[in-house]
């Protein structure tokens, strides 16, 4: 009986702008995103019956089909007519809810992995499509490294990857929905919309400083005004002496961006005093 292994990482946004609502009700939005190496773990297994079974560690997701992973399974499984059964464990470590893309990745992972386990030999592009309707994240996830997200976010061009750094994320204990965010944010009330160019020119001459100065997300007011820890986590990092803050997607996740290792250990502590979800990882390049 075949079993297969699937890694999902964790994403965060360098850039998020927004440049309108549409008429279906989406946002169009203009991302710059990249994987960082915070991970789940996805084990897949034939079933020898014909059915989608999801198991977890985490107790606190849904193992149905409101789970993305489950829907991905679902969604490959019906269009390529497969009739076969699938079990797949998750092994949860990217915080839920959190601006990571968690779910995301799940779902994109399950697609990868479905497509080795059955033998599909679907094409990336193809899995891509399959993935959009899953979610706007979703082909991104699929695809991986760093890219400039168009649309929904479904519309991919593959960037240059960001300058090797730590990347310290924080996550308060609430759970903010990305819908509520986008519900709540006004686009004609943004002062200043974050640059895509300056980001891809720090990125292609592979400079930390300039990737520092032009992290840029316009969700981010929507949240810190609603939440004061999200904004107390942001202070920290900045007087600790993170290099570049911002909080990823819709947050409530701040990421801090450090070049040495010698002050990564000071904004821990720092953060530690007050918050219990913290990671201290690398970026995926
Ligand atoms: P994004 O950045 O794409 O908005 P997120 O990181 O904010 O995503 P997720 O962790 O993907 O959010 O979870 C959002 C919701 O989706 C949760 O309320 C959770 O119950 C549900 N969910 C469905 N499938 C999963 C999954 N595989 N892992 C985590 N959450 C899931």
């Amino acid at each position: 009986m075949s079993k297969i292994y699937e890694k999902a990482p964790a994403k965060i946004n360098l850039v998020l702008d927004v440049l309108r609502k549409r008429e279906d009700g989406f946002h169009e939005v203009e991302m710059i995103m990249t994987m960082v190496d915070l991970a789940d773990r996805l084990e897949m297994e034939e079933l020898h019956r014909d059915q989608i079974v999801l198991s977890s560690q985490a107790g606190f997701i849904p193992l149905d089909e409101k789970n993305l992973a489950f829907q991905a399974a679902r969604l490959i499984k019906e269009r390529y007519g497969v009739r076969r059964g699938v079990y797949i464990h998750l092994d949860k470590q990217i915080p839920v809810a959190a601006g990571l893309a968690g779910g995301s990745s799940d779902a994109a992972a399950t697609l990868k992995g479905l497509n080795r386990l059955w033998n599909l030999e679907l094409p990336t592009e193809e899995l891509e499509e399959l993935g959009a309707e899953l979610g706007s994240d979703v082909p991104f996830c699929i695809r991986g490294g760093t890219a400039l997200a168009r649309g929904r976010g479904e519309k991919l061009e593959t960037v240059s990857p960001p300058p090797q750094c730590w990347v310290i994320l924080a996550k308060p204990p609430i759970n903010v929905s990305t819908a509520d965010v986008y519900g709540k944010f006004r686009v004609n009330e943004v002062k200043e919309h974050p640059s895509i160019p300056r980001m891809l020119d720090a990125l292609s001459r592979q400079s930390f400083q300039d990737m520092c100065a032009s992290l840029g997300n316009v969700l981010e007011n929507v949240t810190l005004n609603r939440y004061p820890e999200v904004r107390q986590i942001k202070d920290c990092m900045v007087k600790s002496g993170a290099d570049g803050v911002l909080m990823s997607g819709s947050g409530p996740t701040v990421f801090g961006l450090v070049s040495k290792e010698v002050k990564v250990a000071r904004v821990y502590n720092a953060l530690r005093g007050f918050c219990k979800e913290v990671y201290v990882v690398r970026m995926l390049t």
